[in-house]
C-alpha cells in the first residue's frame, strides 16, 4: 500500500474511493482491464508517489536506467496532483490532460500515450 490513506476518494478523478479504484491497482491486488483504467491508475500512482508501480507499468523496452530517479526528482517538483482530463481513450492509447502544480504554479501535461500487452497485463510503452 501506499502512503495515500485509503478511504480519500481517488486522484484519477473517478469520485471511488482510493482503495477501491487504482489502489486495487496499485497494490498489485488487481489488473488494470483496459489502457485507460492502467492510465487512470498511473496517474493515480504520480499523485501518491508509488513510483514502483510507475517502474513495473512501463514496458521493459521503454524502460531507461534512472528512469525511477528521474520520476522521483519530477514528483518532488510537483506539490499536488490537481485533476485527470481523459480526451480520448481507445484500446490501445489514451489522450490525456493532467493538472498539477509545481512551485511555479498551475502546469499541464497533455499526452497521447502508447499502451501494449505485456506478459498478460496492460503497459505503458511511451507517449508525445
Ligand atoms: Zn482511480
Amino acid at each position: 500500500m501506499t502512503r495515500w490513506q485509503v478511504g480519500l476518494i481517488c486522484p484519477c478523478n473517478s469520485k471511488k474511493i482510493f482503495a477501491e479504484c487504482c489502489g486495487t491497482f496499485i497494490s498489485g491486488d488487481c489488473l488494470p482491464e483496459t489502457a485507460e483504467a492502467l492510465m487512470r491508475s498511473r496517474y493515480s500512482a504520480f499523485a501518491t508517489g508509488a513510483i514502483d508501480y510507475l517502474i513495473r507499468t512501463t514496458h521493459p523496452n521503454y524502460l531507461k536506467a534512472g528512469d525511477g530517479a528521474q520520476i522521483a526528482a519530477w514528483m518532488l517538483e510537483v506539490r499536488s496532483w490537481d485533476k485527470l482530463e481523459i480526451l480520448d481513450a481507445r484500446e490501445n492509447t489514451v489522450e490525456f490532460v493532467a493538472h498539477y502544480q509545481d512551485f511555479d504554479g498551475h502546469k499541464l501535461l497533455h499526452e497521447r500515450s502508447r499502451f501494449s500487452r505485456f506478459n498478460g497485463a496492460w503497459v505503458y510503452e511511451t507517449g508525445h
